[in-house]
C-alpha cells in the first residue's frame, strides 16, 4: 500500500504556481489576487478559509478576506460580491460555504462572475466543464484529477466507483473522470443513497478506483474493495474526540490498496492547490497570458 499525499502534491504545485508568479513580476505585472468571504462563526469554516490564505501566501498571491457576521442580509451580501466582479484588481473569488440558513447558497453562487469563480461551481462553469470546454473545473474534483496525475495513476479505461452525489465533490468527479478530459475517459459509476446495498457492493468490489465522499465515518469497509484498489478519501469527519477522520476505516482498508489517500493530508490540500491553479487561470485569462 502507497500513500497519495495530498501535501507533497500540493506543495509542488504551489510552489510551481509560485514560480510563475516571479516570472509574471519580473515583467511588471500585478500579482493575482483571491479575495476569500467568510460569513459568520464557523470554526471547520474558519480553518478551511486560513488554509486558503496560508497556500495564497505560498503561491505568492495576494489575499483579502472579507468578514462578515451571521445576520448579515441576502441582498448585503450579493451587493458586495457584486462590487468584488466589478473590481478588476481581484482575479478569484470564493464565498465560503455552507451559509447560515437564511441566506440562499444557489442565489450566492450563481452572483459570482464565471470569470471569477475559482471554486468552479456557478452554472457556467459546470455546463462548461460538462461539455468538456474550458473552465474552472471544481476545485475538489480537480484536485483529485491532479493527485491522480501526480502519481502517475490510470485512468483511461479504468472502471471508477464514484460514492456520493454532490454538486461540489460526487457529481463534478464523476463528469470529469468519464469525459475526454487529460486526466479521464474512465467508466465512472455514481452511486448514492438510493443505491441499493447489493448493487454498491457489486459496484465497489470490481472497481478499480473508488471516490468516496459521503461524510461517514468508517464508511468504506474492507470488504466492499477488492485487492489492489485506488481509494480516495474525500470525507472530513471529527469524531468527538476531537481526530479528524475520513469516509474509509483507513486501518483495516489501507492493507487492501494499491493506492489510498490520509486524512487528514490528502484530498483537502489538494482542494486547495487546484483553487491556486484555478486563480492563476482567472489572472491569466486577465492579462491574455495563457
Ligand atoms: P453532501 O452534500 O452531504 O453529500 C453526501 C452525498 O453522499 C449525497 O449525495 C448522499 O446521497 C450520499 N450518501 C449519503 N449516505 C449515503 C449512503 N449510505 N450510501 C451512498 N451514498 C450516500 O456531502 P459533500 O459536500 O459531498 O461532502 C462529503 C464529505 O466530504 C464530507 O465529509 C465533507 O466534509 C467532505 N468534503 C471534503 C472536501 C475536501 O476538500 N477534502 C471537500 C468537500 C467535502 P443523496 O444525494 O441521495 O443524499
Amino acid at each position: 500500500m502507497k500513500i497519495l499525499d495530498g501535501k507533497v502534491c500540493a506543495d509542488s504545485l504551489v510552489a510551481d504556481i509560485a514560480k510563475k508568479v516571479t516570472e509574471y513580476a519580473d515583467s511588471g505585472l500585478r500579482k493575482p489576487h483571491m479575495t476569500v468571504i467568510l460569513v459568520g462563526e464557523h470554526p471547520p469554516s474558519e480553518s478551511y478559509v486560513k488554509a486558503k490564505i496560508v497556500s495564497c501566501e505560498n503561491a505568492d498571491f495576494e489575499s483579502s478576506l472579507i468578514r462578515f457576521p451571521e445576520v448579515i442580509k441576502e441582498r448585503e451580501l450579493l451587493a458586495r460580491i457584486e462590487e468584488i466582479n466589478n473590481d478588476p484588481t481581484t482575479d478569484g473569488l470564493i464565498v465560503q460555504l455552507p451559509l447560515p440558513r437564511h441566506i440562499n447558497q444557489q442565489s450566492v453562487i450563481n452572483a459570482i462572475s464565471p470569470e471569477k469563480d475559482i471554486d468552479g461551481f456557478h452554472p457556467a462553469n459546470f455546463g462548461r466543464m460538462t461539455l468538456g470546454q474550458k473552465a474552472f473545473r471544481p476545485a475538489t474534483a480537480y484536485g483529485i484529477c491532479k493527485l491522480l496525475q501526480f502519481y502517475n495513476i490510470p485512468i483511461k479505461g479504468k472502471h471508477c466507483v464514484v460514492i456520493g452525489r454532490s454538486n461540489i465533490v460526487g457529481k463534478p468527479i464523476s463528469i470529469m473522470l468519464s469525459n475526454d478530459f487529460d486526466i479521464g475517459n474512465a467508466t465512472v459509476t455514481l452511486t448514492h443513497i438510493e443505491t441499493p446495498r447489493k448493487l454498491l457492493l457489486d459496484e465497489t468490489r470490481r472497481a478499480d478506483i473508488i471516490i468516496v465522499a459521503v461524510g461517514i465515518p468508517g464508511f468504506v469497509t474492507p470488504d466492499m474493495v477488492k485487492k489492489g484498489v485506488v481509494l480516495i478519501d474525500v470525507g472530513i469527519n471529527r469524531l468527538e474526540s476531537g481526530k479528524l477522520v475520513g469516509d474509509v476505516a483507513f486501518d483495516e482498508v489501507a492493507q487492501k490498496c494499491s493506492w489510498i489517500t490520509p486524512v487528514p493530508g490528502g484530498v483537502g490540500r489538494m482542494t486547495v492547490a487546484a483553487l491556486m491553479i484555478n486563480t492563476l487561470m482567472a489572472y491569466q485569462n486577465n492579462f491574455n497570458l495563457a
